[in-house]
């Protein structure tokens, strides 16, 4: 078909060229808290930035055409965009299943949650589909996705996973932070909902906290969109625009980082240094086949762990020269992370072991830096980890 753009350019493209006053190639930021009435009743499209603002709505516009989905809401952090499908979509008393090795804050915000009685949360993993079938069998309101799990990168088959939900009535919601939309749609394999922490991948340069729903129906985005505007979640104008200017990039950046992750990979896997390698690019990973389908790339987070156990982990992070010891991820920047001290630190000791958390675990988000620089910093950590082993 000449002349189509493809669902991935337009959505890198969202709002190029739609200046009506300068021409301006990249569209103007509207910071402005609220906009006039032409008349007394005769509301503008905006009145007021927290139930809606045009800077807002493009990067919710770029993120909803790269998902392909129906309608979005941009919110303050990925937690708030996890907040308000958590109060917009179950019903009080309610019941959620959840990956029981979901990300460390979706963790602590479903377990305060439920400490209060607002909801109930069953933590099965997602990979043991005789375990997920047992708890849907309860009546549920939400199932929260996972794929490629943090920190371990297990593998959730969507298709599969999906199809459970659907039979027992359970709306779906995936979070889709560890792969953005270049890598993995959830919403063609049937999925209701999105979310995103666009602080990660989407934004890209570690300079925006920031969130994102997508919904794949008319109504769900609606909903969405009046309680994001209830709780007070949205995002604000500055940071939209800045994660706009990050999503462009977005395809370009991904493919570095997933050569990178490729280039460290065998010196990983080899390493004596090194006792176990989670990555679903590897043939021996248990979600190896599945990633394959479900993904366009297998991703730039790898974690593994140490021979050595918490003596290497702290020999390896020391002198460090490239990699930063840091949380986050999706950064142009390289990072190592110990998911037991830092992102997962808010998991019971209980709760990191049942998710297989051990404190020789270290995770790489490995950037777009020269991967001759990443590859001699990563050797010389591991080598520090045998000395002291
Ligand atoms: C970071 C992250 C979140 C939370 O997002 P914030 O922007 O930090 O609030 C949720 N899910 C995943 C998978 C994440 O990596």
């Amino acid at each position: 078909m000449t002349g189509e753009i493809s669902q991935l350019g337009r959505g890198l493209r969202t709002g190029l060229d739609t200046d009506p006053r300068y021409s301006s190639i990249v569209p103007p930021i509207y910071p402005g808290t609220n906009f006039a009435f032409t008349e007394l009743g005769e509301a503008p499209q905006y009145e007021y930035s927290r139930s809606g603002n045009p800077t807002r709505d493009l990067l919710s516009e770029a993120i909803v055409t790269l998902e392909g989905g129906v309608r979005g809401v941009v919110t303050s952090s990925g937690l708030s965009a996890l907040t308000t499908v958590f109060m917009a979509m179950v019903r009080q008393g309610g019941r959620i299943v959840a990956p029981h090795d979901c990300y460390g804050g979706t963790w602590r915000l479903l377990s305060h949650l439920s400490d209060r009685g607002i909801f109930t949360v069953d933590y099965v993993d997602q990979t043991d589909a005789d375990a997920l079938a047992t708890s849907l069998r309860s009546p549920a309101d939400l199932l929260l996705i996972e794929t490629p799990s943090n920190p371990l990168l297990r593998v959730v088959d969507l298709e599969t996973t999906v199809a459970m939900a659907r039979d027992a009535g359970v709306l779906t919601l995936a979070d889709n932070t560890f792969c953005s939309p270049v890598r993995q749609r959830p919403i063609e394999y049937g999925c209701e909902l999105v979310v995103h922490s666009t602080t990660k991948f989407i934004n890209g340069h570690s300079d925006v906290v920031g969130g994102a729903i997508v919904a794949s129906t008319a109504e769900a985005g609606e909903q969405l969109t009046h309680w994001a505007n209830v709780l007070g979640l949205t995002g604000g104008a500055f940071d939209a625009w800045l994660a706009l200017r990050g999503l462009r990039t977005l395809d370009a950046r991904v493919r570095v980082h997933d050569a990178n992750a490729a280039d460290l990979l065998p010196t990983l896997v080899a390493h004596p240094a090194v006792q176990r390698v989670h990555y679903p690019g590897l043939p021996d990973h248990p979600g190896h086949q599945i990633a394959a389908r479900q993904q366009s790339s297998f991703g730039s987070m790898i974690s593994f762990e140490l021979a050595g156990g918490e003596a290497a982990v702290r020999a390896f992070c020391r002198g460090l020269r490239v990699f930063d010891l840091a949380e986050s991820l999706g950064g142009v920047e390289s990072l190592v992370a110990h998911p037991a001290s830092m992102t997962h630190a808010a998991m019971t000791p209980e709760t990191q072991l049942r998710a297989g958390i051990t404190p020789a675990l270290l995770r790489l988000s490995v950037g777009i830096e020269p991967a001759g620089d990443l590859l001699a910093d990563l050797i010389d950590g591991l080598e520090r980890a045998a000395a002291a082993t």
